[in-house]
C-alpha cells in the first residue's frame, strides 16, 4: 500500500512539478527547476532576493543576491536521505557583518595581505586593516557584504544563477572599476560549478573565492573532526603567527598538514605543532600538485555516517582548508541549529595569500585589456 502511494506521489510530482509562485519557467519536461523569491534585507534595509536550483535528481541548491552567497546545498547520504551540508541562516537579516563570511564571494582580494598593504607599479596602496595587522577577504566591505545584481541561466542539461557586480575604483583601497561575473551552475552530475569572470580598467590584485562552511553530516550539528579529508598537495605556504605565508613553499612530509592520504581531520588537529599553534587548527593555503592549468583534484572530503563524499576541482593553483577554528557557539544558524567550534569546514580555491607582497608566487595582478577566469567545481556523491 505504501509503496502504491509512494508510487502515485512521484507521478504526480513529475506531472505536476511543485514549484509555484515566482519559479522561473524551465524546459516543457521539468527534470530541473529555478525559483526566485524574496529573502528578507540587507542590514541597511536593502531587498535581498534568493535563487533555488534543483536538479533531477533533487539535489538543490540555493544562494542569495546579498554576497552572492550559498544559503543551503541539500544532497543525498548513503541511504538516499538529503540533508543540508552548509551552515548558514534562515533569512538575509541574519547575514550580519559578524558573520563570518557564510557562503559568500570573497574579494577583492580573497585570504590575508600584510598589513594592509601593497606596491603596484611604483605606487603603494592601503586597505583596511580588519584582521590583526592585516587586511582579511577584501576589507571592511568586501564582496560578501554587496547586493549582487542576478538573473537565471537555463541550460538544456543545468541551471544556473548569474551573479554580476562591478567594484569602483577605490574600493576599500584597491585601484581600477573591477567588472564581475560570477556564475554557479548545479548539473545533473551533481556538480556545483562556479566560474568567476572579471575585467579592470586600471591594474589590480584579484582573487576572488567562495567560502561556504561545509559539514557532510548534514545539518550543521556536530564538528567536523570525523571528516576524512585528501588534499592534493604535497607542499603549503607555512605562516607566522599573523597568518601571513612566510614566503617559502614547504613539504608537508611528516607534519599534521599531510593530508596526501586520506585522514580523519581530527586525528592530529591538537598536535603542539606550530603551525597549528599559529592558525587554531588548519587555516593554511595548501599549494596544489597539478600536471597543467586545467582543473584539477584539489580536495576530496568523506563523512563515514553519512557516507556523502565532496570532491573539490579547480583551476587555481591553491587551496585554503580552513577548520572553522573560529566558530564559537554565539551563531544560531538555520533551525536553531548553534554553530560550535568546528561545526563546518572551508575549501576556499585561491592563489596564495598575501602573493602582492610575494614575488615569488603565482601573480594576482589584472591589467587592463586581460580577463580574469577561474573555475572551481564542488562534486556530491555518496559512497
Ligand atoms: C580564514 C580564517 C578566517 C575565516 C573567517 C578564512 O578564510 O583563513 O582565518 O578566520 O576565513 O571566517
Amino acid at each position: 500500500m505504501i509503496q502504491r502511494i509512494s508510487i502515485l506521489l512521484s507521478l504526480c510530482l513529475t506531472l505536476f512539478p511543485f514549484w509555484t509562485g515566482s519559479a522561473v519557467p524551465s524546459s516543457p519536461q521539468v527534470t530541473h527547476m529555478i525559483k526566485k523569491e524574496a529573502f528578507g534585507k540587507t542590514p541597511d534595509g536593502k531587498p535581498v532576493e534568493l535563487y533555488t536550483l534543483k536538479n533531477k535528481h533533487g539535489m538543490e541548491v540555493r544562494a542569495m543576491t546579498y554576497g552572492g552567497a550559498i544559503v543551503s546545498i541539500r544532497v543525498p547520504d548513503k541511504k538516499g536521505h538529503f540533508d543540508d551540508v552548509v551552515l548558514g541562516f534562515d533569512k538575509a537579516d541574519d547575514y550580519t557583518a559578524k558573520v563570518p563570511y557564510f557562503g559568500a564571494i570573497i574579494g577583492r582580494y580573497g585570504n590575508r595581505i600584510a598589513k594592509g598593504k601593497f606596491t603596484l607599479d611604483g605606487k603603494e596602496y592601503t586597505l583596511p586593516i580588519n584582521d590583526g595587522p592585516n587586511s582579511l577577504h577584501g576589507g571592511n566591505k568586501g564582496f560578501d557584504k554587496v547586493v549582487w545584481e542576478a538573473e537565471p541561466l537555463e541550460k538544456p542539461d543545468e541551471v544556473g544563477v548569474i551573479f554580476k557586480h562591478t567594484s569602483p575604483d577605490g574600493d576599500e583601497g584597491y585601484p581600477g572599476n573591477l567588472k564581475m561575473t560570477v556564475t554557479y551552475t548545479l548539473n545533473d552530475k551533481n556538480e556545483l560549478i562556479f566560474e568567476y569572470h572579471a575585467t579592470t580598467d586600471k591594474a589590480t590584485p584579484v582573487n576572488l573565492t567562495n567560502h561556504t562552511y561545509f559539514n557532510l553530516a548534514g545539518d550543521g550539528q556536530r564538528d567536523i573532526l570525523g571528516h576524512e579529508l585528501l588534499l592534493n598537495a604535497d607542499t603549503f605556504t607555512p605562516v607566522n603567527k599573523t597568518l601571513i605565508p612566510t614566503g617559502k613553499i614547504v613539504s608537508v612530509k611528516g607534519m599534521p598538514l599531510d593530508f596526501t592520504k586520506s585522514t580523519v581531520i581530527g586525528a592530529r588537529i591538537d598536535q603542539k605543532d606550530e603551525q597549528l599553534i599559529f592558525g587554531h587548527g588548519y587555516d593554511h593555503n595548501f599549494v596544489l600538485n597539478r600536471k597543467d592549468k586545467g582543473l584539477t583534484l584539489a580536495a576530496r572530503v568523506y563523512e563515514p555516517a553519512a557516507g556523502r563524499v565532496m570532491e573539490v576541482y579547480t583551476t587555481e593553483p591553491g587551496v585554503q582548508f580552513y577548520s572553522g577554528n573560529f566558530l564559537d557557539g554565539t551563531l544560531t544558524g538555520k533551525q536553531g541549529h548553534v554553530y560550535k567550534l568546528r561545526y563546518g569546514f572551508c575549501l576556499e580555491t585561491q592563489h596564495y595569500p598575501d602573493s602582492p607582497n610575494e614575488p615569488s608566487f603565482p601573480s594576482t595582478i589584472l591589467r587592463p585589456g586581460q580577463t580574469y577566469h577561474s573555475t572551481t567545481v564542488y562534486k556530491f556523491s555518496t559512497r
